[in-house]
């Protein structure tokens, strides 16, 4: 059975090895594009936009494509509300692996936030030093909030014009750990973090170091996201496929 699988995750990427070991699919990964040197995978891969809902539908006749697995970013939620519609569109099968997200401890300083705009008017107006973990594409939005110096950590350095005036770029990839984090949020005297509400265990460090040294979070809100059939991880993705391969492929 052909499969698609809408990635840019960790849990899309071990999904990939899972069905790159199956000979029951035939499966491509989709990324959006947002890495210029993404980690090689061993499934072929296609990346770039479909071009919407239309493009999608296109794309999944012509490859004949029998289920498709969205497993992308839990902030992703225009990929996926048009995997939702193509999907329904051709009637195909869409299973949802969905990250769950951080949950706020009682030693945990948070201030939840709707949008990247709401987070740099929550920093407030007196001057602070920020990181901003929340990747590159909403940086602009803390132009807005010109008097504080950040520091932002993305994978690749952003591509907008408009930014803070005082901002310091760093470029790294996680999975990041709790010395490291600490050493960071100590060395740049970090007073405060903006961040998203990731989910999963390679950038938690950085909200474990923040509750240790006592400093404040603002915690961009996940957005709402359309799922299909809701999956846990990526052996539940292998397995839910299994169930809607082909009879006569079955074992194969
Ligand atoms: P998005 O807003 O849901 O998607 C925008 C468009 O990008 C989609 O409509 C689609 O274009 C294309 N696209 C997204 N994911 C794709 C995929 N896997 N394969 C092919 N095309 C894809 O998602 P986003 O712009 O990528 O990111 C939104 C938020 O998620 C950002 O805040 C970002 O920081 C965060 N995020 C995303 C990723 C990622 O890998 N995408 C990873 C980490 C964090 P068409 O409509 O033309 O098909």
């Amino acid at each position: 059975m052909r499969v698609l699988v809408l990635g840019g995750t960790t849990e899309a990427s071990a999904l990939a090895g899972l069905l790159a070991g199956d000979a029951r699919f035939d499966a491509t990964l989709s990324l959006a594009g947002r890495t210029s040197a993404p980690r090689a995978q061993p499934l072929a891969t296609r990346v770039g936009g479909f071009g919407g809902i239309d493009g999608l539908v296109r794309w999944l006749r012509a490859a004949n494509v029998g289920a498709v697995i969205d497993a992308t970013h839990p902030y992703a939620a225009r990929m996926s509300a048009n995997a939702v519609a193509a999907c329904a569109q051709t009637g195909l099968p869409l299973g949802s692996v969905v990250r769950q997200p951080w949950q706020q401890r009682k030693d945990d300083n948070w201030c939840v936030v709707p949008t990247a705009e709401a987070a740099a008017a929550a920093l407030g107006r007196m001057p602070l030093r920020v990181l901003l973990s929340l990747g590159r594409q909403e940086l602009h939005a803390f132009a807005a909030a010109p008097q504080h110096h950040y520091v932002a950590r993305t994978i690749e350095p952003p591509l907008q014009a408009a930014l803070p005036p005082d901002l310091k770029l760093l470029q790294a990839r996680g999975p990041f750990d709790r010395d490291s984090e600490m050493r960071l949020l100590k060395t740049d005297e970090i007073d405060i973090i903006v961040s998203k509400n990731s989910g999963g265990s390679a950038t938690y460090a950085k909200i474990e170091a923040a509750r240790e040294l006592d400093l404040p979070v603002i915690m961009i809100a996940r957005p709402v996201k359309p799922a299909g059939h809701i999956l846990d991880g990526p052996q539940e993705a292998l397995a839910w496929l299994h169930g809607r391969a082909p009879a006569s492929r079955r074992g194969v």
